[in-house]
């Protein structure tokens, strides 16, 4: 039952936003423009992450910078000070346990070993870690962030009193793995252009027929 209703719910938005294939990323980067992607909107995450990339070319020389320059390079992006010292503290662990700053040695591991080893790095919980693991390496997390979460609650996918970590747990049951990607993204759009958290606009909804929130409505 709840799987034919992920399932007609991601045909749904595939059919309205299309099957998004994102571009292939190395994980440091992915893991970095997520940490800064953290408590902000890609509008003010994206351009930090560019101006990072412009200020420190290489990881090595970021690791070098003090904390203020690494901070200054992404102020625009907020919590500049305390997202410059965990991105600086990640990177330095990666690179004291894997000799370099990289992490395609994760490529080698069991998806729980994986998600293990990133959890354990400053900075990085569950969504980062699901991210990094998803897009960068193609294993099954579904990551939940705020959008996911609240139109999973809506749509009725995840009980109303699961956290994050728990409606993760219930998606990854019944979203079929080779379409994780499809509905965290689309569903990621869908929030931010249909379903807001205040003022959903269901008139445009192409989810209507599927909604929990909207049948408690007319009921
Ligand atoms: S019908 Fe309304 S509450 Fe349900 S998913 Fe669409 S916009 Fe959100």
């Amino acid at each position: 039952m709840e799987k034919k209703k992920v399932a007609d719910c991601i045909a749904l938005l595939e059919k309205e936003y299309g099957i998004p294939r994102p571009d292939e990323e190395d994980p440091v980067d992915l893991l970095v423009k997520t940490i800064l992607s953290q408590n902000t909107s890609d509008a003010n995450s994206l351009p930090a992450f560019a101006r990072l990339k412009r200020a420190f070319p290489d990881y090595e020389s970021l690791l070098r910078a003090p904390d203020e320059a690494v901070a200054e390079s992404i102020r625009r992006g907020g919590l500049a000070e305390i997202k410059a010292k965990r991105i600086k503290a990640a990177l330095k662990k990666i690179k004291e346990e894997q000799g370099e700053i990289s992490l395609a040695s994760l490529a080698g591991m069991k998806k729980e070993q994986a998600m293990e080893y990133l959890l354990r790095l400053p900075g990085v919980g569950p969504k980062t870690a699901s991210i990094v693991l998803l897009f960068a390496f193609g294993m099954p997390f579904l990551p939940v962030d705020t959008h996911v979460f609240r139109l999973s609650q809506r749509l009725g996918l995840v009980e109303e009193k699961a956290n994050p970590e728990k409606a993760q747990k219930m998606l990854e049951r019944i979203v079929p793995p080779d379409k994780y990607i499809s509905f965290h993204l689309n569903l990621i759009r869908h929030g931010r252009e249909v379903c807001h958290a205040r003022g959903p606009r269901h008139e445009k909804c192409c989810l209507q027929g599927c909604c929990h929130y909207m049948q408690g409505q007319k009921a």
